[in-house]
C-alpha cells in the first residue's frame, strides 16, 4: 500500500530532521494522495527523500504529529503495541518501587506519542485524546494499555477546548473494561487522597506536582513551619503533606466543591485544616490587613497565560499574588511558587518573582528550581512539553 504523501518547503527541513514531533501547515509544499482523516502519511523533502511518518489532520494547523523517522518501520497497530509497551516500561523503573499509587504513564508528545495522555490512578487509567490520529485509535490503544498494567478499566476525559482545533468534540465516558467508582482512593508520599476522575480538574488531579508536594512536606519537617498557607488549594494536597509533617495549614481556593473535597481528604488522613472559599487575590490583602503570618506559602495558581498574546496580563498576576505572598512569610521562612503557563518562560518568571520581591521590600533567596515531576518528561526534541516551573524562596 502506498501512503500519502506530504512533502515539506526546503527552508522548513531541518525541524523534521531534528525529531519535532510537528508539522505546520505552512512547512507543507504539496500533498500527494488523499489520506483519511488521522491516517499515516509519509513526509518526504521536496527532492523525495525520505523524512518521517506520522498520522495527519487536514484540519488542524499542525496537519502531521510524526511517529517515526526510520524508513523501514511501518506505523501498524503492532507499532502502536510496541511503542506503548516502551512507554509503560520506561516509566515501571521510577514509579513501581515508589510510593505512588496515582502518576503520569503516557506524557504524549514527550512519551514519543503525541496526542495521547494517560493517567494511572490506582486500578484505573484515564485516558486524554487530544488529536484526531489518536481518537480514532483509543479504543485499541486502552486495550493495549489496560492489558500491559493489569487495569480494572480505561475512562476517557477528552473533555478539553484543544480537541476542537482537530475538529473534534469533547468526549468523556468509560472506553474499555468497569466504571471507576465515584472516588478513587490513591496514595501519594503516605498522603491519602480521593481523586474524581469524572469531574476532577485535569484526568483528576494535579499529578505533575507531586514530586513538589513531597518536598513541601520535608521542607515543613526540617524548617519546624508550624503555620502554613496553600493558596490555590485545589482538593487539598501540599496542605496534606504540610499538615502530615505537623503544621497547622490554612486551604483557600474559590471553588466550593474542591474545597468539599479537601475537607474529605483531610478527614481521610486524620487531620484537620482551615478552608476559605475565596478569590486568593483579595485573600492575600485581607491577611496582609490583618497582620496574619505564614512560615510556609505555597502560590501555585491555574494557567494565567493561555497563549502568547496574554503573557503581560499573566506576569501581572502573577506579580500581584507574589508580592502578597512574600509580605505574609515569616523572617526565615519559605514560599514555594509556580507558574504552569507555557508561554511564560523559566527566565520571565523568575524576573517576575524578583520584580516582586523588590516591592515587596524584602530580601530573598532562591534555594530550589522546580518542574514537574519524573512521571512528566519533558523530550529534548519538544521543549514545549516544558510548561511547569517554580521556585523556592526563602524570605528575609
Ligand atoms: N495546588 C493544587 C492545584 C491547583 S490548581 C494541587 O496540588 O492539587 C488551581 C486551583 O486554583 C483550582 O483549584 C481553582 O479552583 C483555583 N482558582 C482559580 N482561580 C482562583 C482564584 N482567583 N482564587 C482562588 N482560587 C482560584
Amino acid at each position: 500500500m502506498t501512503l500519502a504523501t506530504i512533502f515539506i518547503a526546503p527552508e522548513r527541513e531541518k525541524p523534521v530532521r531534528n525529531r519535532h514531533p510537528w508539522i505546520f501547515s505552512g512547512a507543507v509544499k504539496k500533498l500527494e494522495g488523499t489520506p483519511d482523516p488521522g491516517s499515516i502519511i509519509e513526509v518526504r523533502a521536496t527532492d523525495g527523500r525520505f523524512l518521517a511518518r506520522g498520522y495527519y489532520n487536514a484540519q488542524s494547523q499542525i496537519q502531521a504529529r510524526l511517529l517515526t523517522w526510520d524508513e523501514d518501520e511501518s506505523i501498524t497497530d503492532t507499532w502502536w503495541r510496541i511503542r506503548l509497551a516502551k512507554a509503560v516500561a520506561s516509566r515501571s523503573q521510577y514509579f513501581d518501587r515508589g510510593a505512588n499509587t496515582a502518576f503520569r504513564l503516557i506524557n504524549a508528545e514527550n512519551d514519543f506519542l503525541p496526542g495521547l495522555i494517560v493517567d494511572k490512578y490506582g486500578d484505573y487509567l484515564v485516558l486524554q485524546a487530544l488529536t484526531l490520529g489518536i481518537d480514532v485509535r483509543k479504543q485499541m490503544i486502552a486495550e493495549t494499555l489496560a492489558g500491559l498494567v493489569k487495569a480494572k478499566g480505561v475512562y476517557e476525559r477528552s473533555d478539553v477546548d484543544v480537541r476542537r482545533l482537530e475538529g473534534l468534540h469533547t468526549a468523556q465516558g468509560p472506553l474499555w473494561g468497569a466504571e471507576p467508582p465515584p472516588y478513587i482512593e490513591i496514595e501519594e508520599n503516605g498522603v491519602r487522597m480521593l481523586v474524581d476522575v469524572r469531574a476532577g480538574h485535569k484526568t483528576g488531579m494535579y499529578l505533575d506536582q507531586a514530586e513538589n508536594r513531597a518536598l513541601f512536606g520535608s521542607l515543613v519537617a526540617r524548617t519546624q513551619a508550624k503555620r502554613v498557607l496553600n493558596v490555590f488549594s485545589y482538593t487539598g494536597a501540599f496542605g496534606l503533606h504540610a499538615a502530615k509533617n505537623g503544621a497547622e495549614t490554612v486551604n483557600i481556593d474559590s471553588s466550593a466543591d474542591s474545597l468539599d473535597l479537601a475537607e474529605r481528604n483531610y478527614e481521610l488522613n486524620d487531620a484537620q485544616s482551615e478552608m476559605v472559599e475565596g478569590d486568593a487575590f483579595s485573600f492575600l490583602r485581607a491577611e496582609i490587613e490583618q497582620n496574619s503570618m505564614y512560615d510556609l506559602i505555597v502560590l501555585d495558581p491555574p494557567k494565567f497565560a493561555q497563549s502568547k498574546q496574554h503573557v503581560e496580563r499573566a506576569t501581572r498576576g502573577y506579580k500581584d499574588i507574589n508580592l502578597h505572598a512574600m509580605r505574609l512569610v515569616n523572617p526565615g521562612g519559605h514560599l514555594l511558587t509556580f507558574s504552569c503557563s507555557g508561554a511564560v518562560d523559566a527566565d520571565l518568571f523568575q524576573k517576575v518573582v524578583f520584580g516582586a520581591l523588590a516591592d515587596s521590600g524584602r530580601t530573598g533567596q532562591i534555594v530550589r528550581w522546580l518542574s514537574a515531576g519524573e512521571d512528566h518528561p519533558v523530550a529534548l526534541t519538544f521543549p514545549e512539553g516544558a510548561y511547569l516551573k517554580g521556585l523556592v524562596v526563602r524570605v528575609e
